[in-house]
């Protein structure tokens, strides 16, 4: 008898991991989305950028998943006719303090296997990017750009043509355990399947308790705000131009990126959010949810300081023209306007841990994928083949 797998979440990771188990497992997948189309929350909303794999401690399942997913999705994309660009990244230190921790990142960047890493002096650096400036960076010329929406929509299409269904509209309200199955109740209908995989984003941690699973790690969403070039002001940057991360969190600090569409990012920051899909200040939502998991107030309580910057940074434009003046000194606050952000789906521990790998729990017949924040879309056609590999076999 063909297994029936259920997958939460339509977007890049929910729609891999279903292609993953029709394909090899000859499942007959479904997939419940709750927008009215693919790639609505994270997919749709980020930098589009395939990380090389450079900041992930060697070993991690990151740092795995980001270097098999770029070969997967790069092959994926010349397969499709979509859109992959090696447009080049430079991370850049512009002052001298910041210089050891770029060193770092070099060594790790080649103990991960990335292609071609060199580091560059103050003119090494204006060959690659002619407006750049800094003391020294690290140039990681494989690293590229794609539209991760077109890649799920794409995916999406080969589900289909393996036999399964993409349910959009779909918005899984209830979540039942039976024996040797699950039942699921969305859009007013009960689907039952022997299996269930949620990839709910920014909503996994509702479905996990809708399952019983609440989980010892939680969502936290923190808004990543952005603005965009204008005019002549995008040919000053040619691929992609990042500051050295602070290594006390996961995120990348504002930095500038092209993408397949012909603009410029300037972002994203990273707020913490009061709704999961806080997209504007003016939604707070699940603060009870959020602000109830003793992990976010331990955060709130240790990065207190960062979280003002960020706050003050995400009301006035000028934070973002500071950030990209530092890289690029000939930007000025009328060439960056307003483009829309995303919110990312970011783990913390009880104890207010960012949790900075990607998590993936197993609880009876049910698949929880608990934290894929970035390069979970560079990483998903990895991600995919890991979580099919962990989801359990079925014994009739
Ligand atoms: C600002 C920003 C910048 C980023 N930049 C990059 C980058 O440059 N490169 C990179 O690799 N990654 C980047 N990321 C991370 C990347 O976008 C995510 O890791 C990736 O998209 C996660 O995919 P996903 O499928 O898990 O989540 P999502 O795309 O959020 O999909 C989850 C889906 O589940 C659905 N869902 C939730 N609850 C339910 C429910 N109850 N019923 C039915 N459906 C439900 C949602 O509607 C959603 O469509 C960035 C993220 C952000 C926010």
């Amino acid at each position: 008898m063909t297994e029936r797998i259920g997958i939460v979440g339509a977007g890049i990771v929910g729609l891999a991991v279903a292609r993953e188990l029709a394909a090899t497992r000859g499942a007959e997948v479904t997939v419940l989305e709750k927008e009215d189309g693919v790639a609505a929350h994270q997919t749709g909303h980020n930098s589009g950028v395939v990380h090389a794999g450079i900041y992930y401690p060697p070993g991690s399942l990151k740092a795995r998943l980001c270097r098999e997913g770029v070969a997967l999705l790069k092959d994926y994309c010349a397969a499709h006719g979509l859109p992959y660009e090696e447009v080049g990244k430079l991370v850049v230190a512009s002052t001298h303090a910041e210089r050891a921790g770029l060193a770092a990142l070099a060594e790790r960047a080649r103990a991960n296997g990335v292609p071609g890493i060199a580091e560059l002096d103050a003119l090494g650096l204006r060959e690659v990017e002619p407006h750049a400036v800094g003391v020294g960076a690290v140039h990681s010329p494989h690293t590229a750009i794609c539209d991760f929406p077109a890649v799920a929509r794409r995916l999406a299409r080969d589900v289909e043509e393996l036999g399964g269904s993409v349910r959009l509209a779909h918005p899984v309200r209830g979540v039942r355990e039976r024996a040797g199955g699950v039942q699921v109740l969305a859009a007013g209908r009960i689907f039952t399947f022997d299996r269930l995989v949620v990839c709910g984003g920014l909503g996994t941690d509702a479905v996990a308790a809708m399952a019983g699973r609440p989980g010892e790690v939680r969502i936290v969403p923190f808004r990543g705000e952005y603005y965009a070039l204008q005019g002549a002001a995008k040919e000053l940057v040619r691929g992609l131009i990042y500051p050295v991360p602070d290594p006390r969190y996961p995120f990348l600090g504002v930095h500038l990126t092209r993408t397949v569409g012909g603009e410029v990012l300037v972002g994203p920051n990273a707020v913490l959010a009061l709704a999961y899909e806080g997209y504007n200040w003016r939604k707070f939502g699940n603060i009870r949810q959020i602000l109830g998991w003793p992990g976010t107030l331990r955060l709130a309580r240790q990065h207190w300081r960062t979280g003002i910057k960020e706050v003050r940074g995400s009301l006035a434009k000028g934070a973002f023209v500071r950030a990209a003046r530092r890289y690029v000194p000939e930007l000025n606050a009328p060439d960056l306007v307003r483009a829309p952000g995303g919110v990312r789906a970011q783990a913390v521990a009880r104890d207010g841990r960012l949790v900075d790998d990607f998590v993936v729990d197993v609880h009876g017949n049910v698949v929880l994928v608990r934290n894929a924040p970035s390069p979970a879309a560079t990483s998903s056609l990895a991600i995919a083949k890991h979580v099919a590999g962990i989801v359990p076999a079925l014994v009739r």
